[in-house]
């Protein structure tokens, strides 16, 4: 077993500066733990960034490989915790066992994909552009770009993906995968967890020789060191999973620095659901317990959680949400995450309910008793309050269900067109309405990143064509994705080499194409080398 200190992690040293301090709590018992974890001070987030810039300077220039054997080995040794890290997870999160040995297999498959993106070479994105001596009336000058590492990375953990959005999940694993040494700043929810996190890295640091400096971990449950973190000068980019409000706050910091730097961050998502009426004729009972499955999953706590359907009235419509309000009704309430989540739930909620035109159809308030709980939650309201009532597009974080109801076709197209920035939006169709729902489908690509066709929105897979993000306030860069190899790309610079002799070009751009990766050459996708 690890010895737990409650220390900041600071370039492999442990840290107490701090004389405040919290502990974790367990949400099935609302009993605190017995490690206090020190608030992490401005001396130890100074250090930390000085630590990072110093690792910087070497991991720059570190090859593809060593960095792909880096991220192997952090995943083994991730893996080498054994039972102690799911058992404390779940001690911290109360997401369960099963659910826990799922998530750290996606953690450590991420780094393991990065690792292989890594060795394949060509995420560095080489461009190649030949010199056109001859052109009229100006010759064309040789140029050749390709991407770099952009430094520091402050990573903030998510509340409710202990594993695969936290210590060593998606935004640190993109961002170690692009040469970048990375902090993070642990999320109050599970600081225990992500202690374990930091011995398993640190052992990785030391297996594979990398600088000291390229990870630290900053405990913390207060927005100060937060803050602290994102104004450090030294820092260069940010990714954050989380709320709205923290998104933002962090994003409005970083944009009032003296040298403003760019923060990925992932808030809230609705995640609108529109089911057309042949489906609910074809399918009532498999779509209702389909989308009760989704909107419970993980106690509704998942940021592509559905929490907003859509549907056209008739007396089947009404049947649907009837028999999906009896099975929401009839499901246990799972444990939330934390207080701070419960305590936000039932305002958000209640603030829904303060308006006229909802109606509460089941659940609705927190759930006494040992655990952290709330009601399993399924509200009604009008296509037209919709569209005038913006505020009915905040996010529930839980097992919440806003059922929103157009009078018309036409009106459904408008409620539609009123949705701000979503993660994710889903059609649940037949094949003979495809006609009808296509130009649903054209409107709602303009509000979310990722499109399900007869689908449910929960459970994103980590691949190459992944894309978690959209338009605000879904994420402040809906340009870019936080699943998916792809993420890379945030933590990339590209930089462009004009008539630079061969030699003195990085291996990815030279023209024997001495790494062998995929480049494009004169607008061509190509392996070749230039003669
Ligand atoms: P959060 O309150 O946004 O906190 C996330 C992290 O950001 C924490 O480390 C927090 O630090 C920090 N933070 C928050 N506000 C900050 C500020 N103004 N300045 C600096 N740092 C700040 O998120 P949460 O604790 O996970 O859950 C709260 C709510 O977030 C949920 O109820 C839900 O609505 C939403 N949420 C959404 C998603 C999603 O993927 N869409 C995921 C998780 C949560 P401290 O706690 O130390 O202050």
């Amino acid at each position: 077993m690890t010895t737990l200190t409650g220390s900041n992690f600071i370039a492999g040293e442990q840290s107490q500066l701090g004389t405040t301090t919290f502990t974790s709590v367990n949400p099935k018992t609302k009993q605190p733990g017995t490690v206090q974890f020190h608030n992490a001070t401005t001396e130890e987030i100074h250090r930390v960034l000085a630590a990072a810039v110093d690792a910087y300077q070497q991991t720059r220039l570190y090859s593809a490989a060593s960095l792909a054997y880096f991220l192997d080995t952090a995943a083994s040794e991730i893996f080498a915790l054994g039972d102690e890290l799911l058992q404390t997870a779940d001690m911290e999160t109360g997401l369960g066992i099963p659910r826990l040995t799922g998530e750290r297999g996606r953690t450590t498959g991420q780094l393991q994909a990065f690792a292989k993106l890594l060795r394949e070479g060509s995420y560095v994105e080489a461009i190649i552009d030949t010199a056109l001596p001859e052109r009229q009336p100006a010759p064309r000058p040789d140029i050749r770009r390709m991407r770099f590492p952009i430094g520091p990375v402050g990573v903030f953990s998510a509340s409710n993906f202990p594993f695969a959005f936290a210590v060593a999940g998606g935004d640190t694993a993109s961002a170690w995968a692009a040469g970048n040494p990375v902090i993070v700043k642990a999320h109050p929810g599970h600081p225990a967890t992500s202690e374990l996190f930091a011995v398993a890295i640190n052992r990785a640091i030391a297996a594979t020789g990398f600088p000291a400096g390229w990870f630290s971990l900053l405990q913390g449950a207060t927005v100060e060191v937060g803050q602290l973190l994102v104004q450090h000068p030294y820092l260069q980019a940010v990714g954050f999973t989380g709320s709205l409000r923290g998104g933002r706050a962090l994003f409005d910091t970083a944009a009032q620095r003296q040298h403003p730097i760019p923060v990925y961050a992932e808030m809230g998502s609705v995640n609108p659901i529109v089911i057309m009426p042949q489906a609910v004729t074809a399918r009532a009972e498999s779509l209702a317990e389909g989308l009760a499955n989704s909107a419970t999953l993980g106690s509704g706590q998942f940021c592509t959680n559905p929490g907003i359907v859509f549907m056209i009235d008739s007396d089947e419509t009404q049947n649907f949400i009837i028999s999906y309000r009896d099975k929401m009704a009839a499901r246990p309430n799972g444990v939330l995450l934390n207080e701070h989540i419960e305590s936000g739930l039932e305002h958000a909620v209640a603030a829904t309910q303060a308006r006229e035109s909802i109606h509460t159809l089941t659940g609705g308030f927190v759930v006494d008793g040992d655990s952290f709980a709330y009601a399993n939650t399924v509200m009604k309201t009008t296509a037209a309050d919709f569209i005038a009532d913006a505020a009915l597009q905040n996010e529930h974080f839980g097992p919440v269900t806003l059922f929103v109801v157009a009078a018309s076709p036409d009106e459904l197209t408008l409620a539609l067109q009123s949705l701000h920035g979503n993660l994710t939006a889903t059609v649940h169709a037949e094949s003979s309405e495809a006609d009808a729902a296509m130009p649903i489908f054209d409107l709602l690509r303009e509000k979310a990143g990722r499109l399900l066709w007869n689908g449910f929105p929960t459970g994103v897979e980590v691949v190459y064509s992944q894309m978690h993000g959209g338009p605000y306030p879904a994420t402040t860069a809906p340009a870019t994705t936080s699943v998916g190899i792809t993420a890379i790309q945030r933590f990339m610079r590209p930089v462009a080499f004009q008539n630079m002799p061969d030699a003195l070009l990085p291996d990815a751009l030279k023209n024997a194409n001495p790494l062998g990766i995929w480049r494009t050459v004169n607008e061509a996708y190509t392996k070749d080398p230039i003669s």
